[in-house]
């Protein structure tokens, strides 16, 4: 049986710089080529130019949208690459937002690529569906759903009968809107490169994070109070809308003006409206019945600016959902100046917050802090709901990997801190798995 060398270029013991590089014969292919973010050089990393002729490459797989798994690729069509980027079609829409947004507005004020080369970089895409076999080269490639985001994926390559599953981001069972990630493999699976974002820790249940939204609108409806969330545009918004829309039409809580101050969440809840086919049995059973999930009662999507700005002028209660999820930047910061010395202001936190960011100091519990350019007092109330996460937790991981058929499976644990992706290695090794290895960048392995 032919030999496959994978070559680990990213997102080995942290979670961002997603990028594989995988040779199989002459076919080359590179997994995922993502933004490295959060490290003191990472802008430096970023330019870097891969170590091999990306003109070589036949084709790039992106296994999802995020900007973690996609956000170098543009940089690629300056290098001479002339393959072709292959993803399943609503993670295509995505990408392209994002390559976009990033031309206008990268982290550093100074943007990796022009919009040139995210035109040039659109017109290599293949935008593909779930379960569809292709070919490159010698390679055969398909893609069954990884349930973390719409359109995200698992990517199965078969190289003369070897093949090899790339876990990308794996999902968490039970989100709304989107199916569970996908367990019904068959045949003889060689190899495995399986995420490890929360390789050492267990979710609080979802249903239980749920409750604890409620609860949290409830008073604040109840006391006339503002909800300002700072939520990531892509997944995170949504499966707020979703159950927005449900507290609303069940009349779990009275309707309330809720914002979506984000053109680029409004943007990416467009391309969720679309992908009906990617849904999960509960929201197909609710389309059909007439009820649309992202739609109800009070719900606004804010364009412009001075729109955006006009919204402390309504009269509370209402909800606010605006981007940076991290307050690093975007609208949330003049919805916090306007907002944060108010006793009547709950701050929801719905994602990680990183080291250093604006969120986290808020969930630190500092109380006097810059916005922006301004010096606030806090008074508003900080709550923080962790289990709408959209990676799966180690248990979650471990029952996915079980799933997987192989009579010696080999384990690359990639995308995960040093100890949460060692967490996972020591679990798969325990349950009795297989062999199993925490990925080094750089490191290359022949199966
Ligand atoms: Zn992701």
């Amino acid at each position: 049986m032919s030999d496959i060398k994978l070559t680990f270029y990213g997102a080995a013991e942290n979670v961002t710089g997603s990028c594989t590089l995988v040779e199989c014969g002459s076919t080359k292919l590179l997994i995922d080529y993502g933004l490295v973010q959060g490290t003191d050089n990472d802008n430096e990393e970023n330019i870097r130019p891969l170590p091999f002729p990306v003109a070589e490459l036949d084709a790039v797989i992106l296994t999802h949208g995020h900007m973690d798994h996609t956000g170098r690729v543009p940089l690629l069509s300056g290098s001479g690459f002339k393959g072709r980027i292959i993803t399943h079609a609503a993670s295509a829409e995505l990408a392209a937002l994002i390559w976009y947004d990033s031309v206008r507005m990268h982290d550093f004020g100074v943007s990796l690529y022009d919009e040139n080369a995210v035109n040039d970089t659109l017109a290599l895409v293949q935008g593909i569906k779930y379960n569809q076999e292709i070919e490159v080269g010698d390679v055969k490639i398909t893609m069954f759903d990884a349930g973390h985001i719409l359109g995200s994926a698992h990517v199965l390559l078969n190289y003369n009968g070897k093949k090899i599953v790339f876990s990308g981001d794996i999902g968490v069972q039970r989100t709304p809107i989107i199916r569970d990630p996908f367990t019904q493999w068959d045949g003889n699976i060689h190899a495995v490169v399986i995420e490890s974002t929360y390789g050492n820790r267990i979710h609080k249940s979802r249903m239980k994070t749920a409750e604890e939204f409620r609860g949290i609108v409830d008073s604040a409806i109840k006391e006339k109070g503002i909800i300002i969330i700072p939520a990531f545009a892509i997944g995170r918004t949504q499966e707020l809308l979703y159950h927005l829309n449900y507290l609303v039409e069940a009349k779990k809580i009275k309707p309330l003006p809720v914002f979506v101050d984000s053109p680029m969440a409004n943007r990416v809840t467009q391309i969720y409206k679309k992908y009906t086919d990617c849904y999960d049995g509960p929201t197909t059973a609710q389309i059909l019945s007439g009820d649309l999930p992202l739609e109800f009662r009070g719900l606004n999507h804010v364009i412009t600016a001075s729109d955006s700005r006009s919204i402390s002028k309504t009269i509370p209660p209402f909800i606010v959902i605006a981007g940076s999820g991290m307050c690093n930047g975007g609208r949330v910061i003049h919805h916090l100046q306007n907002h944060i010395d108010q006793d009547n202001t709950t701050i929801m936190f719905v994602g990680y917050q990183g080291k250093g960011t604006l969120g986290r100091r808020l969930i630190d519990g500092d109380k006097n802090i810059l916005i922006g350019n301004k010096m606030c007092k806090v008074r508003a109330s900080i709550a923080t709901l962790n289990g709408f996460s959209a990676h799966a937790d180690q248990n979650e991981l471990i029952k996915w990997a079980k799933a997987i058929p192989g009579k010696s499976i080999r384990w690359f644990v990639n995308h995960g801190e040093k100890y949460a992706a060692q967490g996972l290695c020591d679990t798969l090794t325990k349950e009795g798995l297989g062999e199993s290895v925490v990925v080094k960048k750089g490191m290359s392995v022949v199966l």
